[in-house]
């Protein structure tokens, strides 16, 4: 791809109003730009990085047995009168009128929709268990939209239902996406924390959180020093210098990002909606729901909070939006140019190649690059006419020339 046609406007200076090292950064690299408070464009680099979060999910869990389907966000208010939710939900929930008169919310989140999807066709036993997932926008008209992708009102997240028969197989399930979610965040470069946390608004028996140990973040931990015992203090109301509910151990706190989170909800949809089903002993009986919610633009922004510099961002192998990205600078003679043009089109056989074709001082094309973040830099000048280009590691932070003999080998051993 070459970066005249990609659309990436980098900016010397982050907008005032970004306080957190993420947000500016994001802003800086021509990543996203705020629409509105809260809502934001995902631009041509986001978007990639983005469609590499969702392929790491949809791989992990269709790999568990789970189904990719897709709802619609916007959703009638006799659904949400069934759970009880229409009145509950209070002011994050963005409601609308169709020209009709009749009442409409963006969803928030989808309990309500993928119960009606499944209540006709789970009439027994026979027909679960089922995970079924999408990924897609939610609206929540949040008080305090802030951070950039960390708090929007419009945002992307990959959602999640479990039926299940018998609250064994919920256990069952509960612990399955514990793992999943456990391997795609390490998958997407971060490292993670599971903590017991309230159940809050969606109601049900047990939840955990999926936090990302930052200062930037909202929330606070608090754990044991000692045992693994973590939970929101939201939740465990314990203070640093307490000792641990579980060993006694001494408790502190820190601030984390949630980027994920893990209900067992039980009947209360199943009930409220009316999903039975017939179980083995041929009674009637509700079906046992578990939900778990991955925030997409979240953990984007929580990598690039997590993987960077107050200079640029080094993305993770997995997420990085081009394997390679080759930066011609000095480029003063047909031969020159001519090679530059055919290693391109090699290397652009085997990798994800971006190539900074623009005509621009080699300064600014080495600074762009530092803030767009492609871990992996090929410098193509003079040198290249001698048969060797610099190679620039920003896992190793390293600078090395290779011949072009050897590049084949070297880049086979980084990517
Ligand atoms: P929070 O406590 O941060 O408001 P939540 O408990 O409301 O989160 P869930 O309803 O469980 O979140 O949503 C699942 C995931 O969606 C969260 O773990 C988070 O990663 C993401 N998420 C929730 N609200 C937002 C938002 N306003 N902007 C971006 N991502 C969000
Ligand atoms: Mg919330």
């Amino acid at each position: 791809m070459k970066q005249s046609l990609l659309f990436v406007p980098t900016l010397k200076e982050a907008p005032k109003d970004a306080e957190v090292k993420s947000h500016k950064l994001m802003v800086r690299a021509g990543l996203i730009k705020q629409t509105a408070a809260g809502i934001y464009t995902y631009l041509p680099l986001a978007t990639r990085v983005m469609k590499n979060i969702e392929a790491i999910i949809r791989e992990e869990l269709d790999a568990r047995g789970c189904s990719e389907m897709l709802m619609p966000a916007l959703q009638s208010r006799d659904l949400w009168e069934e759970s009880g939710r229409w009145s509950k939900y209070g002011q994050e929930l963005m409601r609308l009128k169709d020209r009709k008169d009749r009442d409409f919310c963006l969803g928030p989140t989808h309990e309500e929709v993928v119960t009606h999807a499944v209540r006709d066709y789970l009439n027994s036993y026979k027909k679960l268990p089922l995970a079924l997932y999408q990924i897609q926008t939610k609206f929540r008209d949040e008080m305090r939209p802030r951070f950039g992708l960390m708090r929007g009102r419009e945002f992307i997240m990959k959602d999640l239902y479990t039926f299940s028969e018998s609250q064994e197989d919920l256990v069952y399930w509960y612990q399955s996406m514990k793992e999943a979610y456990t391997d795609i965040f390490k998958r997407c470069g971060l490292a993670t924390k599971i903590v017991s946390s309230d159940t809050g608004q969606i109601g049900g028996d047990e939840a955990d959180e999926f936090m990302v140990m930052s200062e930037v973040g909202e929330d606070t931990i608090t754990y044991c020093t000692v045992c693994d015992y973590a939970a929101n203090q939201e939740f465990s109301q314990l203070n640093s210098g307490d000792k641990c509910p579980v060993c006694e151990g001494l408790i502190e706190t820190a601030k984390g990002i949630e980027v994920g989170n893990i209900f067992k909800l039980g009947t209360k949809y199943s009930e409220s909606m009316n999903a039975y089903f017939t179980n083995r002993d041929g009674k009637k009986q509700p079906v046992i729901m578990g939900c778990y919610g991955l925030g997409i633009s979240r953990t984007l922004m929580a990598t690039v909070e997590q993987n960077s510099s107050e200079d640029g961002i080094v993305w993770p192998k997995e997420l990085t939006p081009f394997d390679l990205h080759l930066i011609p600078i000095n480029i003063k003679d047909e031969t020159l140019s001519e090679k530059i043009d055919s290693l391109y089109k090699t290397l652009s056989l085997k990798y994800r190649v971006l190539i900074d074709d623009r005509d621009e001082r080699a300064g600014v094309k080495f600074k762009d690059a530092d803030l767009i973040g492609i871990p992996t830099r090929l410098i193509l000048g003079k040198s290249l006419l001698e048969g060797s280009v610099e190679l620039i590691d920003r896992y190793q932070n390293t600078k090395k020339m290779i011949f072009i003999d050897d590049l084949e080998d070297v880049l086979k051993s980084l990517l």
